[in-house]
């Protein structure tokens, strides 16, 4: 069952909210609210309403006597003079809140037996971690995922120290001295000690927590902010370990394996930092509580567990310099952070994405040197390859229950309703060359049923495993259509920027819907989701399940602080397109700034691609205005080299980048 849109406007009484559902009272017959919400005018309350396609008797005999020459053009009147000809179905007397709950408690129906697990404290007492923490290492890097150079990122002690290749292009890849000088192998095992669930599990039944101090770090080894810590943590990790250093000791938990464990911990994202210390010191709880409320700001409170913190080295810093001397003496570690800035502010531009292929230092270009030549080459198959392959991610990883009672086998009804939104707007918004049409609508459909059932007496929830087989089909679709029809390399170098590939795409193509190049007939069964919509279903999915912690809590920021053109993207395709390209812009030039690269420009599209697209100005963009908080005044040649945006001819450039099919070349 899919959802036709009501093209025009509907006569509504006064208690119009958003997607709720109305019921005619002859035939049982139910309307669903439009996302865009209502607005007045002549005296009455508008909004649209949507009628379920498909399979419904009373649905097509009202559609057929309604439907003018191949439109919907339908006015529904919920009331007139006061008697009400539909009833507001929504939750059957049940107010959301009790619906959250009765799914949440159905929901613990999902969880399996557990074995019980073993609790093994030998290793702890006898020093033998090293090979159980090498064992759970290399079962991280077992993951499907973990190929490649994301491989080199999997496990603790970290494998690039012995790539050459990495070594060269990046320094902070190689291996550092006191790694070089070390002879102890168990030493070199141990510094960061790779944990699982179980293990997780036996430190804290055995009492390790009431001993150590120990500062985790949730990390999946594809996340490009994850990789940046590896080295600066484990050289931290090290270096204490050398100069004996035993009350505080360093653990890494891979999600991409230990998905439970993260989920069961509500650690929603990653790189995260996590202190755990049961032990009797005062001290020791006064730095961690003080380390907490330097750190956390109310947005970090309310995203994350209270010892759950940013996964930043400096962030580190806080903590350690509040420990007591007597267990860290400043010494052993205080010159690793200035190091790290030394190398910061010097190294001109500490790499970007540690896995770009080349630095693009030759190329000349007024805006965007910082964009390699290749960029030139990337078609539209290329982009649509990286959306689709961040798309079978979405599925795979990131869409996982993360219930408010740390149930893991079970979403949250809250999570329901966003996954269901999510769907749609990819049922949507994805270029039919994806293929992916039909088998989304099956699962949008899926998806709503539970939503519905939510609402009724007997109630629903949504396992895990349920929600695997109702991807299954999606999946096995993306693997087909991939491997016939999207065989090209993939353009990106990171999950990030293949989520940008996504929303890019996304947008771009509602966009190219609404401009009417579909048959009619497609334009009406899958209609590009509204402005508002698109809007908020894309805020709601990264707030809830965009693993890249930096990256949400970013976009979060200035989605909330209406930045970049927000509130007219709620209103226009054509600006929810110019809205993610301006974010995108945003934040790659404040990383670069970040990074004190002062010679590269990440504007984008560079001007050698587009030489249309920017005209020099006197004036500042202000969409780089967080970049120039972050140089403050300091040299930028984004910032310098200032030029305006056509956005008309930028929007020519995203539409044939992002929405405009082209051979398979
Ligand atoms: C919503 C969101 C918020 C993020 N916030 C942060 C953050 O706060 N901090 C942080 O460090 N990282 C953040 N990131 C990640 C960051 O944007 C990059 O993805 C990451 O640094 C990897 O960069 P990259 O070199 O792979 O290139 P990316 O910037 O990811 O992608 C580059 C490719 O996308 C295309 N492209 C570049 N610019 C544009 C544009 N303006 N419009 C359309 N296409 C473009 C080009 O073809 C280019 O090759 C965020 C990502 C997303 C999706």
């Amino acid at each position: 069952m899919g959802w036709l849109k009501i093209l025009s406007l509907v006569l509504l009484q006064n208690s119009l909210a958003c997607r709720r559902w109305w019921r005619r009272k002859a035939d049982g017959l139910w309307l669903r609210e439009a996302g865009k919400c209502p607005w007045t005018g002549g005296g009455s309350l508008w909004g649209e309403l949507e009628v379920p396609s498909g399979p419904s008797e009373a649905a097509d005999t009202w559609l057929s006597s309604k439907a003018e020459s191949g439109r919907i053009t339908i006015t529904v009147e919920l009331e007139r003079d006061g008697v009400a000809a539909y009833e507001l179905n929504a939750f059957e007397g049940k107010s959301p809140q009790d619906i959250a709950d009765r799914f949440a408690e159905l929901g613990r129906r999902c969880s399996k037996a557990k074995p019980r697990r073993t609790v093994d404290c030998g290793p702890f007492r006898e020093g033998t971690l090293h090979t159980l923490s090498n064992k759970i290492g290399e079962k991280a890097c077992q993951h499907p995922e973990a190929k490649d150079a994301r491989a080199l990122f999997c496990r603790y002690p970290p494998r690039f120290y012995g790539h050459a290749g990495i070594c060269n292009q990046y320094t902070q890849f190689c291996p550092f001295e006191e790694l070089r000088m070390e002879s102890d192998p168990s030493l070199i095992d141990t510094a960061v000690i790779n944990v699982d669930a179980e293990m997780f599990h036996s430190m804290e039944e055995c009492g390790v927590f009431q001993r150590e101090l120990w500062i985790f770090k949730v990390f999946v080894h594809w996340c490009p902010h994850c990789q940046q810590l590896m080295p600066l943590l484990y050289r931290l990790a090290l270096v204490l370990r050398q100069r004996g250093i035993r009350a505080l000791r360093f653990g890494a938990v891979n999600c991409a394996t230990e998905h439970e464990l993260c989920a069961a911990q509500n650690w929603p994202g990653h790189p995260l930092l996590i202190a755990r210390y049961l032990g009797p010191d005062r001290a020791v709880h006064d730095a961690i509580e003080h380390w907490v409320d330097v750190v956390k700001d109310a947005q970090l409170r309310q995203m994350l567990p209270r010892y759950a913190l940013p996964g930043e080295f400096p962030v580190l810093k806080i903590l350690l310099e509040q420990l007591p001397s007597s267990m860290l003496p400043k010494s052993s570690w205080s010159f690793l952070f200035d190091a790290d800035a030394e190398h910061a502010q010097s190294s001109g531009c500490a790499n970007l994405t540690a896995l770009h292929l080349e630095h693009p230092e030759g190329a000349d270009d007024r805006v965007g040197n910082g964009w390699h030549d290749a960029e030139r080459n990337f078609t539209t198959r290329r982009r649509w390859t990286d959306a689709m392959l961040m798309l079978r991610h979405v599925l795979q990883e990131w869409i996982a229950p993360l219930g408010d009672d740390g149930n893991a086998d079970a979403f949250s009804h809250g999570q329901l309703l966003i996954m269901e939104s999510w769907v749609e707007l990819l049922a949507r918004n994805l270029p039919d060359a994806f293929g992916l049409a039909d088998p989304l609508q099956e699962l949008q459909s899926a998806l709503l049923q539970r939503v519905r059932a939510a609402q009724r007496p007997e109630g629903s929830s949504l396992c895990a495993d349920e929600w695997k087989l109702l991807t299954a089909p999606v999946l096995t679709r993306i693997a087909e259509v991939g491997q016939r029809d999207f065989v090209v390399a993939s353009a990106c170098a990171s999950d990030t920027c293949r989520m940008w590939s996504l929303l890019h795409t996304l947008a771009s193509e509602g966009f190219r819907r609404e401009q009417g190049e579909l048959s009619s007939k497609s334009e009406l069964i899958l209609s590009p989701s509204s402005p508002d919509v698109m809007m908020q279903t894309v805020h709601d999915f990264l707030e809830q399940f965009f693993k890249c912690h930096y990256c949400r809590r970013h976009f979060l920021k200035n989605f909330e602080a209406g930045s970049f053109g927000r509130d007219l993207a709620k209103t226009s395709r054509r600006q929810v397109v110019l809205y993610f390209w301006r974010f995108h812009n945003a934040v790659s030039v404040r990383v670069t700034a970040w990074h004190s690269c002062n010679t590269t420009d990440r504007r984008w599209p560079p001007s050698s691609v587009c030489p249309r697209c920017w005209e020099q100005t006197a004036d500042d963009w202000p969409v780089l205005s967080e970049a120039r908080d972050v140089v403050r005044g300091g040299a930028s040649r984004a910032l310098d080299l200032k030029s305006a945006p056509n956005e008309e001819e930028i929007l020519k450039f995203l539409q044939s980048a992002f929405a405009e099919p082209d051979d398979l070349s």
